[in-house]
């Protein structure tokens, strides 16, 4: 992977990035779970220095499960997700998988915040599962 780009559905925001993801993953917490409408985000953790964004995303700031904010991002004109940034890990940024123009190359790693994934949602059982914050190294 050298370049990916995506956007969201209108085209109003557009971003590429040029960075190998930091990590792959999957994440169960209930925001994540409210802000995109389904059982989980699955999202590309990317070197935030890396990323340009064309366009203006709006940014809903909240708590997250660390205690610390987490600002979520959405195009104000068609509503879909886009960037996470949370202020526990500054460098980084999580691009929803389904904004790729391949979302195909998402493999994710890992499932976080299991505490909360939902009885209707089959994980995958080959995937390591942390029941809030995947460890930070
Ligand atoms: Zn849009
Ligand atoms: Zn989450």
């Amino acid at each position: 992977m050298t370049t990916v780009t995506g956007g969201c559905m209108c085209g109003a925001v557009r971003y590429e990035c040029n960075a190998e993801p930091a990590f792959m993953a999957n994440c169960h917490c209930r925001d994540c779970q409210r802000a995109t409408g389904a059982a989980y985000f699955p999202t590309l953790v990317v070197p935030r220095n890396a990323v340009k964004i064309t366009g203006e995303p709006k940014y809903y700031e909240s708590a997250g499960g660390s205690g610390k904010l987490i600002k979520r991002g959405f195009c104000a004109n068609c509503g879909s997700r886009l960037f996470a940034l949370p202020e526990l890990i500054p460098d980084l940024l999580g691009i929803p998988a389904a904004s790729l123009d391949d979302p195909s190359i998402f493999k994710p790693s890992m499932d976080f915040f299991t505490v909360s994934a939902q009885p209707w949602h089959q994980m995958n059982p080959e995937l390591p599962k942390f029941p809030q914050n995947p460890p930070m190294n």
